[in-house]
């Protein structure tokens, strides 16, 4: 199993997530980097992981700033005048997990190559360490929120409405109500309370972790409401009546009016996007880090991901939750996102999953490629499994990142034809497994 994910490196606390491999990641990094910032989400393992991980840089000689408590975004912008910036952070995952993800000055997570680098050097345990009168310094950054705060309130207007903001007992607390009361808006926040046991809700903003921030938008007649994962790097919303605001409408939402030329997507996004932007829309394979690489590469004006994933590389290459959050609240100080939302096509979509041997992975997909290939469609994509793009609909085919299963989506215009393109799918899977 490679050490790093699409999301830095990740694992349960003390048993694969240890801080001896905090320690050695920091030792890789280090060897790299003359000066790097250091922070943590609200995890009960931060400060130990943290503590370890920092050790490791300054064993290789660099300078570690430690901005303490604070969201991804915020270290990710501290890392602006540093060569690194090591994020303690394991996301939406349960809080028995913890994880490290690395970021490069301008915002964009260390990319695969990056990742190898640093992996080759922990596996091989071939660390650069500096003798006692070069070993680094310890630093802490007391002001990482305010420049945060004060790269956004530059790249966003003014706005005068009641918003819930539910923080995940993440570190968003010292910082999107912040940003939103800067704008002129009246602030009610839920799970505001730093807590790695996250007692109010699961870290993940799905629809079924947020009735709380539903119910309270409904019964303080809020605007909105808008919910972050553990680290914030990430915003969903729910709109005036209450109504769970998806990725796929956010995106649409955010896309309409930041992209002008070209917009990044991952595969999984709905086909509404291609007919609400005249941008010209590129598909890449789900993970923040391939969007950010596309939306670096294409000058795109606007990327994103259905996950709750948005980057607005005017500001920055790291998705951005604060950020998010902020530009949804201006959007919706110039018309109801209840009102908006009535205007962005949603066609139906089936889910479906078979169960494979991961054993015979590469095999599969290998028969899988030759049978997808067969079939009369305008584009087959071969990122992250199989797109294939119709006329009138699409479907993705991939064996899935965290259960021994093989997952389809099958999009259409029609439920007639979503059902279609879905047998077909499933017909071709199957005869693929046997
Ligand atoms: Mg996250």
């Amino acid at each position: 199993m490679p050490l790093f994910g699409s999301s830095g490196v990740r694992g349960i606390v003390n048993r694969e997530m240890t801080p001896e491999l905090a320690c050695a990641i920091g030792m890789a990094v280090g060897s790299l980097a003359d000066r790097a910032a250091v922070g943590t989400d609200s995890r009960t393992s931060g400060p130990m992981m943290e503590a370890a991980f920092s050790s490791g840089l300054m064993a290789a000689g660099c300078d570690v700033y430690s901005a303490g408590l604070v969201t991804t975004p915020t270290l990710a912008e501290a890392a602006r005048d540093m060569c690194a910036g090591g994020m303690i952070t394991a996301s939406h995952n349960p809080p028995e997990y913890a994880g490290v993800k690395l970021w490069n000055p301008d915002g964009m997570g260390f990319d695969v190559e990056q990742s190898k680098q640093v992996e080759k050097v922990v596996s091989s345990r071939k660390f650069k360490v500096k003798p006692w009168d070069a070993v680094g310094t310890r630093h802490v950054l007391v002001d990482a929120v305010d420049r945060h705060i004060e790269r956004i309130m530059r790249g966003v207007g003014h706005a005068k409405l009641k918003v819930v903001v539910d923080c995940a007992n993440g570190p968003a607390y010292n910082i999107t109500p912040l940003v939103l009361q800067r704008m002129g808006c009246r602030v009610i926040t839920l799970n505001a309370n730093p807590d790695g046991r996250f007692p109010g809700r699961p870290p993940e903003p799905v629809e079924e972790n947020l009735t709380d921030l539903r119910n309270t938008v409904i019964s303080t007649k809020a605007d909105l409401g808008v919910a972050h994962d553990g680290d914030a790097d990430r915003m969903v919303a729910v709109d005036d009546k209450g109504a769970f605001l998806g990725g796929d409408q956010l995106l649409a939402l955010f896309a309409r009016k930041y992209a002008k030329k070209r917009l990044v997507v991952t595969v999984d996004a709905s086909m509404a996007i291609d007919d609400l932007v005249n941008a010209k829309v590129t598909r890449v394979r789900v993970g923040d880090v391939f969007v950010s690489e596309a939306v670096k590469r294409t000058r795109a004006d606007f990327g994103g991901e259905p996950s709750g994933t948005w980057i607005f590389p005017d500001q920055t290459y790291c998705p951005d939750g604060i950020l998010a959050a902020a530009r949804l609240v201006e959007i919706a100080s110039k018309k109801k996102l209840s009102e908006l939302r009535k205007k962005i096509p949603v066609y139906p979509t089936l889910r479906s999953a078979v169960p494979f041997d991961p054993s015979r992975k590469a095999e599969i997909l290998k028969r899988l490629e030759k049978e997808l290939r067969a079939i009369d469609s305008e584009e087959l994509l071969t990122m992250d499994g199989f797109r294939l793009q119709f006329t009138d609909g699409w479907a993705l085919v991939r064996p899935s990142g965290t259960e021994p299963k093989i997952r389809m989506l099958a999009e259409a215009r029609n439920d007639k034809r979503a059902k279609d393109i879905m047998s077909m799918m499933s017909r071709t899977v199957k005869r693929c497994l046997k």
